[in-house]
């Protein structure tokens, strides 16, 4: 596969300072596709330097400028939509038509909407006898994951050029192939050299390093909570700002009076969407006592659709998960259930058939599940469902809220008052209410260990600024 054996660093790709390599793995057949620089101390050093030397240009540069920047970047971005989609694929294992219609489509609009904000947004108000100034936060760390590989670059490359930051990313060592596409398409925007910089590496080595810089600002972090609590503290550490993405256990409250069929259905396939590698997956199901069995029925025969599949292949509805790591970890997990005395109505630990070689885990639905079990409490990361019993929606409530977590949510009801009256009671970031569509602009992010920070619209280009007053 296409790569470049080197790190773009101050408008260059030039070959890192030590010799370890990364391999990159397709994880559908197991094969090394790619080998790229693991980067140490030496190449964040490097790359932070130019963030800082290119701080000052860049942050002085009219918003308008920055916004035709980023403009050409959403170009480019559109251009290569088909080539970022079978890169993601490869690396990821994400079905293509997943990867076309979301994994590489979405960034377009989201980069897009930066554009406009960059032109629009007032950097600038008047307080009483103060002006008070948006100004850039400065050198920003973006460490990022594998699950939405462009996704999440840009949630946070995009609002921190918009906001006249410069930038170093550290991405996911599964998926780095996406990162250098995308390096190459800021190249091509005109983004001045230092900028936007890339370190591929290892998280403890070149992650670590680039979180513990003392010339970084802010350190922008989305993956597990174990290593987001590190970052916060490290962080905290040096008095850096941060922001945290974290996991999620997302709670999906079908309450009486709901369309049922339709609430299921589209809770199946919002947990089998990239192999349920989403931070904001509903992977716990409340159904009412009277309906629960109907339920289970329906979310079993929904599951059926989803026939693990080369992710290559356009009929693929479910390709395989990431790494080896994470397939042991979700059927781990499968197993634990069973253990803990869930219902296995569907799928199970073992491969699926036919699907021995590759990362592939059987799509499975637990019924039967109390909030005490692990499965209930823990981020699976897997295409598992996890069905739960409510009698009263006082319940329901406790239940929805009984998680460390509070990243997404849903809530079905009859009556739209009703889901809202019920929404607002939810410990949670987001709700989408009777199957209400992803909002690009609307502020992403978590309550209790969910994270810190919000990402996306204009909360997400807040994030990168700090103020400044001047008293009249
Ligand atoms: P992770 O280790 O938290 O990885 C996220 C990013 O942090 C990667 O770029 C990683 O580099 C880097 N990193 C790891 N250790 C670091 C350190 N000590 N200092 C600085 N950076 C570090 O996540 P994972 O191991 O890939 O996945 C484990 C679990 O995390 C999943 O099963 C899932 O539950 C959760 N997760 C959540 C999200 C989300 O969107 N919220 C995304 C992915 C995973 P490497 O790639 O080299 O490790
Ligand atoms: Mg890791």
């Amino acid at each position: 596969m296409k790569h470049h054996d080197a790190m773009f660093i101050d408008g260059t790709w030039r070959p890192a300072a030590g010799a370890g390599t990364i391999e990159v793995v397709n994880p559908a057949d197991e094969r090394v596709i790619a080998t790229v620089p693991a980067g140490t101390a030496k190449d964040v050093d490097a790359a932070v330097r130019a963030a800082r030397a290119a701080l000052p240009g860049w942050a002085a540069t009219a918003p308008a400028e920055r916004a035709a920047r980023l403009s050409a970047l959403r170009d480019q971005l559109a251009a290569r939509t088909e080539e970022i989609a079978r890169t993601i694929t490869a690396e990821l294992g994400a079905t293509l038509g997943f990867s076309r219609r979301v994994q590489a489509a979405l960034p377009v609009v989201i980069t897009g909407s930066y554009a406009e904000l960059a032109a629009s947004y007032s950097f600038e108000e008047r307080i009483g006898n103060s002006t008070v100034y948006h100004e850039p936060v400065g050198v920003v760390a973006a460490i990022t994951p594998w699950n939405y590989p462009l996704h999440q670059v840009v949630n946070k490359i995009a609002p921190a050029l918009a906001a006249g930051c410069t930038v170093v990313l550290k991405p996911a060592e599964d998926t780095p192939l996406t990162a250098q596409l995308f390096a190459e398409c800021v190249d091509a925007a005109g983004v001045p050299a230092g900028v936007f910089n890339l370190v591929t590496g290892l998280g403890h080595v070149a992650g670590q390093a680039l979180a513990e810089h003392p010339d970084v600002d802010l350190v922008s972090f989305t993956g597990s909570t174990a290593v987001g609590r590190k970052i916060g503290a490290i962080a905290g550490g040096g008095v850096k700002r941060v922001a945290l993405e974290l996991g999620g256990k997302s709670a999906n409250v079908i309450l009486p009076g709901a369309d049922l069929a339709k609430a299921v259905q589209v809770n199946v396939a919002d947990v089998m969407r990239n192999s349920g590698q989403s931070c904001n997956a509903l992977t716990r199901m409340l159904v009412h006592r009277d309906q629960y069995e109907e339920a289970v029925a329906l979310a079993a025969e929904a599951v059926g659709g989803y026939v693990a599949g080369d992710p290559q292949d356009d009929e693929s509805r479910l390709g395989p998960v990431v790494n080896a790591k994470q397939r042991d970890r979700v059927r781990g997990y499968i197993e634990r259930g069973v253990q803990e005395g869930a219902r296995l109505v569907a799928g199970g630990p073992d491969a699926p058939e036919g699907r021995e070689r590759g990362y592939y885990v059987r799509p499975t639905v637990f019924a039967d599940v109390t909030t005490d079990m692990t499965i209930a409490q823990e981020e699976i990361f897997g295409p598992v469902v996890s069905i739960l019993k409510y009698e009263s929606e006082e319940e329901a409530l406790r239940i929805a809220n009984d998680s460390a977590y509070g990243l997404g949510g849903a809530v079905w009801a009859g009556d739209q008052e009703t889901a809202v009256a019920f929404a607002r009671r939810l410990d949670t970031g987001q709700v989408d209410i009777n199957g209400g569509r992803f909002n690009p602009l609307a502020p992403f992010g978590g309550y209790k260990q969910s994270g810190v920070g919000r990402e996306l619209g204009p909360h997400g280009l807040a994030e990168y600024l700090q103020t400044k007053s001047l008293q009249f």
